[in-house]
């Protein structure tokens, strides 16, 4: 004869034995024990519906169906239990919503040699790329920088090994600016010249907050018959312009570089202060932003043009410098340290 009275003790029993689970074997062993087929409590509890009285057999099915089912549901409870408990720290948990996929962006000295590149690209520029190894002839030599040229001084200059200058074989280095490009266009195309050559360039600095071992130049070259200070002038205070503000003033004041002849380094009014006189402009009101100067006849000489009949300018510009400025941004090492808590902070 079953009772109601099997049902309630078989749920405590359930109960008392649930509670004390500590791992999914010990669940396993609950579950066999009130749900096995054979000698499961519930099955034994089942036989005993079917042997009871006829009237008594509704009620009594019914409470073992109720009790089988809240065996079933609190032990499938207790499995999730223990395998979250189980789960190791980091995992993944799948009933979270999804992340986005991150979008890579564009680093900022990127950006500004893009910027710079559209600007020359729309007056019909050419732009080129060119060898970061490069000799001691188009590095130096034949920008009017001869062996003894303070320029080339070995404390400036990262010489790759083997090919110390003044040992025979001509020396090979990382190239100290792009100003080589000048010369390896020049070799192979004649007038008219109009070029910029971006890239990374490369000097035994102590790195600190403006000077890093590697930055960023760009090269601007431009030949023809007739050309003159003024074309360079209007070249530069027109990219200027456009690169940083129309209201930007510029200041040529003159200076001296081998293979330019006049030289001049090119200032504008301060990006911080306007002019007024600041921190960063060191109270002057203007920031040195580029050299530039009329390209020196020995250079002609060393690709073969006629000095006589043509003429041309050129000029060098720091995109870390310019990035520094445009960005705001008060370390150069910043930019090569990839940290993505500054680079992210650009657009894409
Ligand atoms: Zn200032």
């Amino acid at each position: 004869m079953t009772a109601p009275s099997d049902i309630d003790g078989i749920r405590a029993a359930f109960q008392t034995d649930l509670a004390a689970v500590a791992s999914e074997p010990d669940l396993q062993a609950v579950r066999d024990r009130y749900l096995g087929r054979k000698r499961g409590a519930v099955a034994a509890l089942m036989k005993q519906v079917a042997g009871a009285p006829p009237e008594a057999r509704p009620a009594l099915g019914k409470g073992a169906n109720v009790l089988k089912r809240e065996i079933e549901h609190a032990l499938d409870e207790r499995r999730k239990a223990l395998r979250m408990a189980a789960r190791p720290a980091g995992a993944v948990d799948v009933t979270l919503p999804g992340r986005a996929a991150p979008f890579g962006r564009r680093h900022p000295l990127t950006l500004i040699r893009e910027q710079v590149e559209s600007i020359f690209e729309s007056w019909g520029f050419e732009i080129l790329q060119g060898p970061q190894v490069e000799d001691d002839y188009h590095n130096f030599e034949a920008l009017n920088m001869p062996p003894d040229h303070p320029a080339r001084d070995m404390q400036d200059t990262f010489y790759l090994d083997g090919s110390m200058p003044g040992e025979g074989a001509p020396a090979t280095l990382l190239r100290t600016h792009t100003s080589g490009m000048q010369i390896r266009y020049m070799e192979r195309h004649e007038p008219p010249v109009r070029i910029i050559a971006p890239g990374l360039v490369y000097r035994r600095d102590t790195p600190d907050l403006t000077h890093s071992p590697m930055f960023m130049q760009v090269e601007g070259l431009m030949v023809d018959e007739g050309i003159t200070m003024a074309d360079l002038k209007g070249t530069l205070v027109g990219f200027l312009k456009a690169f940083f503000d129309p209201g930007t003033r510029v200041m040529f004041r003159p200076s001296f570089f081998p293979y330019t002849e006049p030289s001049a380094e090119v200032f504008i009014s301060c990006v911080f202060c306007g002019g007024g006189g600041c921190a960063v402009c060191k109270q002057t009101g203007w920031l040195e932003i580029l050299g530039c100067g009329m390209v020196h006849p020995a250079v002609f000489e060393a690709v073969g043009y006629d000095a006589e009949r043509y003429t041309g300018w050129a000029f060098g510009l720091g995109i870390d410098r310019v990035a520094l400025l445009k960005y705001r941004v008060e370390d150069i090492r910043l930019f090569y340290d990839n940290d993505l808590r500054l680079l992210e902070q650009f657009p894409h």
